[in-house]
């Protein structure tokens, strides 16, 4: 794998380790349709996603308010003020994440969707290759995100949920329990996880 940047420059919240399975994932699934993300926030899983997708002759969908979640406001753990429009208050990472798809060369790959992922839910009917889920950790969130965009992938494509903690300690439960609705549904085998990324194929 070889990114068009250095990806360290991209602000985000992805292990390396991470970022390369779903480059991986992407470079095989592409071909069958287009692969979706919800949650791009500056666009570091968007580098990896799209690189594999331009690689494969496919598209990439990136679907984010680009408000920020829940601990991105500010006064909460991971607020950044430089991604705080002070004049319409509130948050706004989309000015970042395009800068990092001009870098990448990623503007003729990536396709943004800058609206919450119900909303792009209501609007798109895809067979899509591949989703990854890494928007809102509150449980209708990701409830919303599943219920939305898996039940829209095509037989052989893959499901990829991130920050999955097993134990509560280590983090919220949401991507946890949308991962074991997705082992419940049967519609998914799980594969192997690469740290907090779960990883599922459509049967
Ligand atoms: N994948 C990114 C990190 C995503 S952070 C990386 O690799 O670094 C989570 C993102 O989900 C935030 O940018 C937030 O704006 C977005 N988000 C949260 N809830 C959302 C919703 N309901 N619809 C769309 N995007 C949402
Ligand atoms: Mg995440």
């Amino acid at each position: 794998m070889r990114l068009p940047l250095d990806i360290q420059s991209v602000k985000g919240f992805l292990h390396p380790d991470e970022g390369r399975r779903l480059h991986d994932l992407a470079l095989h699934a592409a071909s069958l349709g287009p692969v979706l993300e919800v949650g791009s926030y500056c666009g570091k899983s968007t580098v990896y996603l799209g690189t594999a997708c331009r690689a494969a002759g496919g598209v990439l969908l990136a679907v984010d308010h680009h408000r920020g979640s829940e601990e991105h406001q500010l006064g909460e753990a991971y607020h950044d003020p430089a991604l705080y429009d002070a004049d319409v208050g509130a948050m706004d990472s989309f000015r970042a994440f395009r800068q990092t798809l001009a870098e990448a060369c990623l503007e003729d790959v990536v396709v943004p969707i800058v609206a919450s992922s119900e909303l792009a839910g209501r609007a798109l009917r895809l067979p899509l290759s591949m989703v990854f889920i890494d928007g809102g950790h509150s449980l209708a969130a990701a409830q919303t995100d599943y219920l939305t965009w898996a039940t829209q992938i095509v037989s052989g494509g893959v499901l990829a949920i991130h920050d999955i903690f097993e134990d509560p300690a280590d983090g919220g439960q949401a991507p946890h329990q949308i991962y074991q609705l997705a082992i419940a549904s049967e519609l998914f085998v799980a594969l192997e996880k690469t740290r907090t990324l779960g990883v599922l194929k459509r049967r």
